[in-house]
């Protein structure tokens, strides 16, 4: 009879590795890296610090400030208001605005345009309604320009140009029970009205500076990566950054972003210093064109299909076939319910929990040795290919996918400035100590990420008073309190998209699409039923949240053993604002289950409809 390590032994090949050691390895990393002030080390991007927020994309605009009424308001442009603006149009709303920050649609593809910005989900699923649109993206991973004109498209194609208003930022939202609408104020003076609010503010959207000493002090030049600076760089995302061939340019962060800016600043700069304070996971991307025939053999309905076996892949769900067959899905064949399948039908029998666990734990332990080796065998220079090597669990962090990050390391004008899980020690006129050691430096590139953790109301940068006057951050201050993540007691007629207590996944458009149906459905049965006002009931909410702590057990003892980052709250866990506190613990597969079936089930349950006074009753009251 075959036996359990028998089994191990197949799937894993021969066990070349001290498990042990790289536990106590793994946890030893973590511990250097923890620090007591977890989220609040990073410093609020207001104040002295808000022009690192401005636009640097958008031309100035001039306009009146405006004071009417629409059917629906949607706050942000990016992917969630572009997929809700498509299916509410689909849905025959034809009463939309959008109002976005940015100077046009796109969201985090509009303000992330730093060298190099591409996508590293696959594009088939990840640009949204490719058949709606026609459209076959140029290659399997997408860069950001291409996303972009992909969005401006999308906007073209439901006509959610027309009344949107641009360059415009949410300052407060109200809503007014008796008339049944929401009164929204923005940064341009307008004062506008709504029978419903969608906001769509994208989970990653506010840039966070590490509130390191000296941070003032920098006489230099600065900027966050989400706000790239190409007058002073030059260049654009295909790199050529001819600003800074006489420049000694440093780069705070080695997350995601400076994995894939990296290269091209090595290009360019005279001299480039990366300051690593942990080691991001970097695996094989292989990009390539599009196939001419690609579109030959596809379908209807080929793009949701797609998305959903990818899901299914990433989730660990039953599939037969991997169609999008990358770095993802083979992390996934490897780590998750897939191989522990595969055992059992080796085994003869299920896998105890303990042996699937370990079966997971010892295929982390391969997949990062791998990774640990292909360090070793880029980069020529043996200490820094050690200091290179990320120490945790593979999705401790967000797994990233470049070919050419870690060669960069090669060139005799980048240096890598490895402060072991310390960062910056901090900042002078001139340029940054770390380790001791001061570096003078023309131009410091914040590459340090968004705010994750933060309350929802901050980091949306407004609060919304609700019935009877209630904030939100009041109401959410020791967690989010939802319906499937997007309608909240005491706030009718108003609507959250992104991870707000639905499901994460790696696809982030397929959530938002599948949030932007179940929203759809929602108005769309109100206006049916001849009701103005949808609300969901308390018990409704409670029976969500409570589902939701329930579920959110999983995965936090792995977390906690995790080196300290955004998805485990910077290592200090029980925030009902963090990462995973908004995400179903059962994962995407099942949520969209239950969405569906609320929805066939027709009754908008849990949801109480009534009927507010006629729309120019509601706009006589606007002033
Ligand atoms: P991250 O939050 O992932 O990374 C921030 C970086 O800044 C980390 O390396 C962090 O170190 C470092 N840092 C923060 N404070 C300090 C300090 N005081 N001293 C030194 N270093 C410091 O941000 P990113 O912008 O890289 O990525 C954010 C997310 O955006 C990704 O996780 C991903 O979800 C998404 N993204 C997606 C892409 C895609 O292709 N789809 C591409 C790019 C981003 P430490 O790790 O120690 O905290």
């Amino acid at each position: 009879m075959t036996t359990f390590d028998e089994v191990l032994e197949q799937t894993l090949g021969e066990i070349d590795f001290d498990p042990d050691a790289l536990k106590a390895r793994y946890l030893a990393e973590r511990d250097k890296r923890l620090r007591p002030d977890g989220n609040s080390q990073y410093v609020e991007v207001a104040g002295d610090f808000s022009s690192y927020v401005d636009d640097p994309y958008a031309d100035p605009i001039e306009r009146d400030a405006l004071t009417d009424h629409t059917d629906i308001v949607i706050i942000g442009g990016g992917f969630g208001g572009l997929l809700m603006g498509g299916r509410l149009r689909e849905a025959g709303f034809d009463d939309i605005r959008v109002i976005e920050k940015g100077g046009d649609f796109g969201g985090t593809w509009y303000w992330n345009r730093y060298p190099g910005a591409m996508c590293d989900v696959e594009s088939y699923c990840y640009l949204p309604m490719l058949e709606e649109l026609d459209y076959i993206p140029k290659h399997k991973y997408s860069y950001a320009p291409e996303i972009m004109e992909h969005s401006r498209n999308i906007a073209q194609h439901y006509g959610l140009y027309d009344n949107a208003l641009m360059s415009t930022e949410v300052t407060a939202m109200r809503w007014d029970d008796g008339a049944g609408i929401w009164h929204i104020d923005t940064n341009r003076g307008d004062h506008v009205t709504a029978r419903a609010v969608i906001t769509a503010a994208g989970p990653l959207s506010r840039p966070k500076l590490p509130g390191i000493a000296g941070i003032d002090d920098y006489q230099g030049h600065t900027f966050h990566t989400s706000r790239w600076d190409y007058d002073y760089t030059g260049g654009d995302n295909a790199g050529g950054l001819t600003g800074l061939e006489n420049k000694r340019v440093g780069i705070i962060g080695t997350g995601a972003t400076a994995v894939q800016c990296v290269p091209h600043l090595g290009a360019s700069a005279q001299e480039l210093f990366v300051f690593q304070r942990t080691p991001s996971s970097i695996d094989v991307r292989n990009n390539r064109e599009t196939p001419e025939d690609f579109a030959d053999s596809l379908e209807p309905g080929w793009q949701y299909a797609r998305m959903e076996n990818f899901n299914r892949m990433v989730i660990g769900a039953k599939t037969d076939v991997d169609l999008v067959n990358d770095g993802w899905t083979d992390i996934f064949r490897n780590l998750t319910g897939i191989a522990a399948k595969r055992a059992s039908e080796q085994l003869g029998r299920r896998l105890t929990g303990k042996e699937k666990g370990r079966l997971m734990e010892m295929a982390d332990y391969r997949k990062m040795e791998t990774i640990r080796r292909r360090a070793d065998e880029v980069i020529e220079d043996p200490d820094i290919a050690e200091r290179i090597k990320p120490w945790y669990r593979q999705f401790c962090k967000r797994p990233c996918f470049h070919d050419d990050y870690l060669p960069t390391f090669n060139r005799p004008n980048v240096h890598l400035v490895d402060t072991e899980g310390k960062g910056i020690d901090r900042f002078t006129e001139t340029g940054l100590v770390a380790n001791g050691q001061h570096y003078e430096l023309d131009c410091i590139i914040f590459a340090t990420g968004f705010e994750v953790g933060t309350s929802y109301t901050r980091r949306a940068g407004y609060d919304v008073a609700g019935r009877d006057g209630v904030l939100l951050s009041d109401k959410w201050a020791d967690g989010l309190r939802t319906l499937h993540g997007m309608q909240t007691a005491g706030f009718p007629n108003s609507f959250h998209m992104g991870f707000t207590q639905g499901a994460v996944t790696v696809n982030v458009p397929q959530t938002l699409n599948e949030q932007a149906v179940h929203i759809s459905h929602i108005l769309a049965t109100t206006r049916d039923s001849e009701a103005t006002v949808v609300e969901v009931t308390p018990e409704a909410e409670q029976e969500w949240v409570d589902e939701m702590i329930d579920k959110a057990r999983l995965g936090e003892r792995f977390r906690a053993e995790c080196t300290p980052g955004y998805y485990n709250n910077e290592g200090k866990s029980g925030n009902g604002n963090g990462f995973f506190a908004a995400n179903y613990g059962a994962g995407p597969v099942k949520f969209f289950q239950i969405l569906e079936d609320w929805r066939d089930d027709g009754s908008l349950s849990g949801c109480e409809l009534r009927s507010a006074p006629p729309d120019d009753e509601a706009k006589a009251s606007t002033t």
